[in-house]
């Protein structure tokens, strides 16, 4: 079978070294003639609303899409063409926080307290509303905590205006959280799910830094978060993988953003679990029989942003290296890599092992988020 992916990025990358196993052939459509997924499949360098989308996937069985911002409409023309998973719908939705956040409302799944911003006046009145501080994001467009502004005082109103009011935002309380987690789950055409275990998650400047499995603190959190998860995925007819980001509260779970497609937290899954969210995905995709999601121990990614790191860390015993082959950037996430241990308890004893390869702040990081886990 031949699978078109908008999106040629790391996690075409990762869907196509899951896929060719499974026999499967791959095209990526991306304008970057660069996108690291290209060496894997035949690479289209062409816009995601080129004219010429349909033929240019010819000869596809599925399509499917490697990250958010993939134009909807290009989804919906390919969707009278091909079978494409997950439905341009589940995309719509998550491609504006304000429609996410309205469908969780609408499920009755809590979620940040909310309000639409669309000039001065409403800003203002928004903060009234929902007090400070207060997060204002793009409604659209926005990832890894770009598009944000932190709102603690009266007068950020007007930089924080200056900075993003060109667009449609939303006003976010803030929420006190005790920590952040992610639940991956998979659905196939007849409705089955699995869920993998919950994610432990921790950011930097809003961007992934460390995803761990296992961690003792999710536990409690496992059954509630299979729930919205479900609730989801039932209302959009899903197929495929989905992330939905959580944060842990004193009043329980709070969904914090929805990912329709394969997720940075969940990469772990490729060593640490049974089946990786990749090869699931595929899965679903195809409609063969999906994988178990168990865990084969406890494992933590750690994210590696900006420019890869000398490979000394290899030298642990059970870690593995992702390098996406992409030209180093600040901010831009390179790479990757899984240390699998047999439980929590034998990460917690050794991870001074690889704290002594990380940068100060990174190493408090994950000295924090080992204690915070249990
Ligand atoms: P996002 O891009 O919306 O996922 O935000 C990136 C990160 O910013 C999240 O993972 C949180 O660490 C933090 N964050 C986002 N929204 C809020 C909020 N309403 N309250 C507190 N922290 C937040």
């Amino acid at each position: 079978m031949r699978i078109g992916i908008m999106g040629g990025g790391q996690l075409a990358r990762m869907m196509a070294l899951a896929g060719h196993p499974l026999g499967l052939e791959f095209v990526f459509i991306d304008p970057a003639p660069d996108a690291c997924a290209r060496s894997l499949g035949e690479h289209k360098v062409i816009d995601w609303s080129a004219a010429d989308l349909v033929s240019q996937l010819a000869g596809c069985d599925r399509v499917t899409f490697d990250f958010e911002n993939v134009p909807a409409q290009s989804l919906e023309t390919l969707a009278a063409h091909f079978d494409v998973r997950p439905s341009p719908k589940a995309l719509e939705i998550s491609q504006d926080r304000l429609a996410e956040k309205e469908l969780c409302a609408s499920l009755g799944i809590p979620v940040a307290p909310f309000q639409s911003v669309d000039s001065r006046p409403d800003l203002m009145a928004a903060m009234d509303g929902l007090g400070l501080p207060a997060l204002l994001k793009t409604r659209r467009l926005g990832y890894d905590g770009k598009g944000q502004y932190r709102l603690v005082q009266a007068e950020d109103l007007e930089p924080a205006w200056q900075r993003l009011g060109e667009q449609a935002l939303i006003l976010e309380g803030w929420v006190d959280f005790d920590h952040e987690c992610a639940l991956t789950a998979v659905r196939d055409a007849n409705g089955t799910v699995l869920f993998y275990p919950l994610t432990h998650t921790l950011h930097r400047e809003g961007i992934l830094r460390f995803a761990l499995s296992g961690s003792p603190a999710n536990v409690p959190w496992q059954k509630d978060a299979q729930e919205v998860v479900t609730q989801l995925m039932e209302r959009l007819d899903y197929v495929g993988c989905l992330t939905v980001e959580f944060f842990v509260t004193a009043e329980g779970l709070v969904v914090n953003e929805l990912a329709p497609r394969v997720h940075n937290s969940a990469h772990w899954t490729i060593e640490g679990a049974v089946c990786s969210q990749f090869e699931n995905h595929l899965r679903a995709l195809t409609d063969l029989p999906l994988g178990a999601t168990r865990a084969r121990g406890c494992a933590l990614m750690i994210n590696f942003i900006g420019q890869m790191p000398i490979k000394d860390m290899l030298a642990l015993d059970g870690l593995s290296w992702h390098d996406y082959g992409k030209q180093a950037r600040a901010g831009r996430k390179v790479g990757h890599a899984t240390w699998l241990l047999d439980d929590f308890e034998s990460l917690k004893d050794r991870v001074g092992e690889l704290v002594a390869y990380l940068d100060p702040i990174d190493a408090q990081g994950l000295t924090g988020l080992i204690k915070a886990a249990g």
